[in-house]
């Protein structure tokens, strides 16, 4: 609970945090930038307004191509129609060509005669020639059809070129759709310069030009002649011829449907006419009236105050019209809309979008807020598993240590308790002048003795090791014949031995180096080793101890016969209170301190203590220590 409850709560606490960041993220961006799309929509009326009224200063009946090509080309506006007065519009306009057959039939009929039916060519191309200075077309036609058929190409090119007026850019045509038909199209040096005049022809800027109708014409005819040849390839001319032709085309048709009265000055309004969708606005300037026709790319381009405006910002933009289909802008299907506003006054219904332009912002700063608060999340949830962790082994060390406690208070009880027992017993006896003799009475004695002693041990083990544990045991170290170690410790437990049938098999090495040892502390852990040789030894006791020198170091072992240990027990039986039966039933005495306190004293003199046993035969406890130099 103490782990669960807190992540659970965590988790949750950062799902609504999470929530809150990605709404308060929002709202400010929102906030932000709908003042800045405010302004942009004033920049965008303004700019629209600023383009218009540079057309004041022209009249544009003396120039309607020059404004067609301005708003087509440059403004990327659809069309135009250009009123002088009221009435039908001045341009386009729809009247037929304006060189007009002068000449009668009569006066053509012989040039005729002589091309048609004499095939003279020769003779029909001389007779065209005296005609034109009339300005017939046709005569020109005729004199160009008969120099080609001679293949006289120069002359063709001298008769096309020698009226300059755009009224001949039909004879002009003629000349180059008769090369191309034989096919000296792109070999003729002079073709290049035909196509230019012709260019320059169309869609002229100034007062001469030809009627809308005929440059139309000539325009789509000259725009298929050159159609897969060299030329159709010159950068963006056929590009912006076709436009020019598409803006003429629309401004003829609109001729005939608006009126310009029917719009408010400056203002775009959609034209109800045609499944097209076209927009159209009427500007007045001082000499004429102008209505600029507008598809939605044109609709655009009247708003580019908007891309000029927003263009420091990280946004982008979308403009929809009012049923909700895209107008333009830029793609960003399916990102989220920051902030939106109605198009500017004078523009059509409709409204702006702004929207991040790299993906969904809000979602990308929500995610890396995100994966922030996932992190310390997860890495509060992991400090709360490892405090629980390390609580955890802290409880379970105090569960483990008051078990210890309780083992050893009921192992010291037991150990105290029965020598007592037993020397209180003797001593009733004794009292109560019980026994038979002197004899017993010695025995009983000699047992109260053994009795004293075995207590006196227990205690003497409980003192060091409290005294160890509290790191007060200071050991007196002096020099010290190893033989004399052995021989304390034989005297104090032989006794022991004695009573209880043990075979000792002493071997020491002679000549044996001194050691600087405690030697009350060393008799001490030979005690307490020989002690456990007999304890943990069947009813055959065989124990031996040896001393040797194996290379620095003075080798004290003690070897039984008894029960032996296993790899696991070794590895515990020098810890505190360590029993391999801890039961208060089991038939040795011992509190689990013996081999703890050998460890301890053994350690204190830089030595170190080697156990070789296996169960079932016999234990080797072997203490090394360093001789003395
Ligand atoms: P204890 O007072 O119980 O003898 P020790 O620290 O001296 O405590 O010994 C720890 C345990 O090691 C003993 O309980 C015993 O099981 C085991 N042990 C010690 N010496 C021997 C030995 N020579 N043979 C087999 N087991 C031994």
């Amino acid at each position: 609970a103490a782990i669960v409850l807190p992540t659970v709560s965590l988790l949750w606490f950062m799902s609504r945090v999470v929530i809150n960041e990605r709404l308060v993220i929002r709202q400010k961006l929102a906030t932000l930038y709908e003042g800045e799309l405010k302004e942009a929509s004033a920049q965008a009326q303004h700019q629209f307004l600023v383009r218009l009224n540079a057309l004041n200063s022209t009249d544009w009946l003396q120039n309607p191509n020059g404004l067609l090509r301005r708003l087509v080309l440059e403004e990327h506006f659809q069309g135009v129609l250009i009123w002088s007065s009221d009435g039908p519009p001045a341009f386009p306009s729809a009247g037929g060509p304006s060189a007009s057959n002068v000449l009668s039939d009569e006066q053509l009929n012989a040039a005729w005669q002589l091309e048609f039916v004499e095939q003279d060519m020769e003779a029909a191309a001389e007779r065209y020639a005296q005609l034109a200075a009339s300005g017939d077309p046709r005569s020109a036609a005729g004199q160009i059809r008969c120099l080609a058929k001679l293949e006289r190409w120069d002359a063709a090119f001298a008769a096309a070129i020698a009226n300059a007026d755009p009224s001949s850019a039909s004879t002009r045509l003629l000349l180059l759709t008769q090369l191309k038909e034989a096919g000296m199209m792109e070999e003729h040096p002079l073709t290049t310069s035909l196509v230019e005049q012709l260019a320059a022809d169309l869609f002229k800027p100034g007062a001469e030009f030809l009627p809308s109708t005929q440059n139309l014409l000539v325009a789509r005819r000259f725009l298929e002649t050159l159609q897969g040849t060299e030329l159709d390839a010159v950068e963006g001319f056929s590009a912006s011829l076709k436009q020019l032709i598409a803006a003429e085309s629309l401004s003829l048709t609109a001729r005939d449907v608006v009126s310009v009265a029917d719009y408010p000055v400056d203002q775009i309004r959609r034209i109800n006419s045609g499944a097209e969708r076209l927009y159209a606005v009427r500007h007045s300037t001082p000499l004429n009236e102008i209505l600029i026709l507008m598809d939605d790319e044109g609709l655009m381009s009247a708003l580019s105050g908007y891309r000029d405006a927003l263009a420091d910002a990280e946004v982008q933009f979308r403009v929809f019209d009012v049923q909700g289909r895209l107008i333009g802008g830029d793609a960003g299907e399916g990102i989220d809309t920051i902030v939106s506003a109605p198009l500017p006054t004078g523009s059509p219904e409709g409204h702006i979008e702004l929207f991040f332009e790299n993906g969904d912002m809000f979602n990308k700063a929500a995610g890396r807020q995100i994966t922030v608060y996932i992190w310390t999340g997860a890495m509060v949830i992991l400090v709360i598993l490892l405090v629980g962790i390390f609580a955890g082994q802290a409880v379970g060390r105090q569960i483990r240590l008051n078990k210890m406690k309780n083992n050893f208070i009921a192992t010291v009880s037991h150990e105290l308790k029965t020598p007592l027992a037993s020397m209180r017993l003797l001593v009733d006896t004794l009292l109560e002048k019980r026994v038979r003799d002197e004899a017993h009475a010695e025995e009983y004695l000699n047992m109260i003795a053994r009795e004293n002693e075995r207590l006196t041990r227990v205690i003497e083990n409980f003192l060091s090791f409290s005294r160890m544990e509290r790191n007060r045991n200071a050991f007196t170290m002096l020099p010290t014949a190893p033989a004399d170690i052995v021989e304390d410790a034989v005297e104090s437990i032989c006794t022991k031995y004695k009573a209880n049938g043990c075979k000792l098999e002493m071997d020491l090495a002679h000549e044996l180096p001194e050691i600087t040892v405690d030697s009350d502390a060393l008799v001490t852990v030979l005690i307490n080793l020989l002690d456990n040789a007999c304890k943990y030894t069947g009813t055959d006791k065989q124990i031996r101890l040896s001393l040797t020198v194996e290379n620095e170091e003075v080798c004290f072992a003690v070897s039984d016969n008894g029960i032996g240990l296993t790899r696991r027990q070794i590895r515990k039986i020098f810890n505190h209170f360590y029993q391999v039966d801890s039961s208060l039933a089991r038939s040795s005495e011992g509190c689990g301190l013996g081999l703890s306190i050998v460890w301890f004293i053994v350690n204190a003199h830089k030595g170190r203590i080697d156990v070789e046993s296996r169960p079932g035969e016999g234990s080797t406890f072997s203490v090394h220590l360093p001789r003395n130099d």
